[in-house]
């Protein structure tokens, strides 16, 4: 009898400690839904030039980046950024071709331009481990 009540003991504790992660799970799947953006940021010679969204942008977009360094024209859809044109020597930075995956970099050496996709959540989560 006392093995037994051992056992549902065990069993009861396992299930209260299933359900208090509940919450928390669900919590941080709304959390990471509302704020997972993703954006390319784009340095100049180690300088934020901008930060374009690119989470919903489905659309056609063209602008260049027009700095001391040279002139990179830059595309946006499909939720990710190319460079399609440069005026730069080598011509790599348009090989790179269209990024939109966390991480991704796109990088114009000669002109000092540096794309890189980041996500708001991401961010989140690297402030979180030097918090801790
Ligand atoms: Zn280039």
């Amino acid at each position: 009898m006392s093995i037994k009540l051992k056992k549902w003991d065990y069993i009861i504790i396992v299930i209260l400690i299933i359900i208090s992660f509940i919450p928390y799970v669900f919590f941080k799947g709304l959390i990471g839904e509302k704020t997972a953006q993703v954006y390319a940021y784009i340095t100049v010679a180690g300088e934020l030039y901008n930060e374009i969204p690119l989470t919903g942008q489905v659309s056609r977009k063209e602008f260049s980046i027009d700095t001391k360094y040279g002139k990179n024209t830059i595309v946006i859809k499909n939720e990710s950024i190319a460079v399609v044109a440069s005026d730069c020597k080598d011509h790599i930075c348009e090989d790179f071709g269209y990024k939109g995956e966390v991480g991704d970099v796109i990088v114009c050496l000669p002109h000092q331009l540096y794309i890189e996709i980041k996500s708001n959540e991401t961010m989140s989560k690297n402030q979180d481990i030097i918090a801790y």
